[in-house]
């Protein structure tokens, strides 16, 4: 009794470590795609379902801060895989949006591909592993819906100016690009997405 009593409780201690050790390490530890990403992307056909804040188990994902990609995993068929699934998904006419961030396809990944409306031919690009490094305390209040939060649009206040840093594919270098106006205002709320955070949360903020 007292054996399985001491092993239970080992045993129990031991999960309790890994756990710890999950929340610690859990995005430093596995950057490469795991088992479960490659088969959502596997079983995707031309576009991928947009997880919504209607459903629990997709708020999890939605609300839980997203990893960095190895080196190795950005060079990956599943990530130009990925990257080509998000940028379908954003522009089919069934969700006609100009910005997704990986976590509404369904992975807690460190990218999103944002339409460059301050570049000739507005086009849709990738940003992986990126992060917002400086914003301006000048804002400005814009209204804002997500393809996450179904029949919603409010104002929020957004920098006017921002510097990202994210890093290139296939280059693999870390640059850093300052963007202005709607375009910083589309990066602001695609990044927020990666930390968790839904614009929602931000409408309060700005009152
Ligand atoms: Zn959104």
């Amino acid at each position: 009794m007292m054996k399985i009593f001491s092993l239970s409780a080992i045993a129990s201690r031991s999960v309790a470590f890994i756990a710890v050790c999950l929340l610690i390490f859990g995005c430093h530890s596995d950057h490469d795609f795991t088992r479960s990403e490659i088969s959502l992307l596997a079983e995707a056909d031309s576009i991928m379902r947009v997880l919504t804040i209607e459903d629990p188990s997709d708020l999890d994902v939605l609300r839980a801060a997203s990893c960095d990609f190895s080196s190795e995993a950005l060079l990956s068929d599943e990530f130009s895989r990925l990257a080509e699934l998000m940028v379908a998904t954003v522009t089919h006419p069934s969700q006609d949006g100009v910005g997704i961030a990986c976590p509404q396809v369904g992975l807690n990944r460190r990218v999103v591909a944002v339409q460059r409306f301050d570049k000739e031919g507005e086009p849709f690009e990738v940003y992986p592993n990126i992060r917002i490094v400086w914003q301006s305390d000048s804002v400005e209040f814009g209204p804002e819906g997500c393809l996450s939060v179904p029949d919603r649009r409010e104002d929020v206040a957004r920098s006017q100016e921002i510097i990202i840093e994210y890093t290139t594919v296939p280059g693999l270098e870390t640059v850093r690009e300052t963007i202005f106006g709607f375009t910083a205002v589309i990066f602001q709320h695609e990044v927020d997405h990666l930390d968790g955070i839904l614009y929602i949360d931000r409408v309060a903020e700005s009152f």
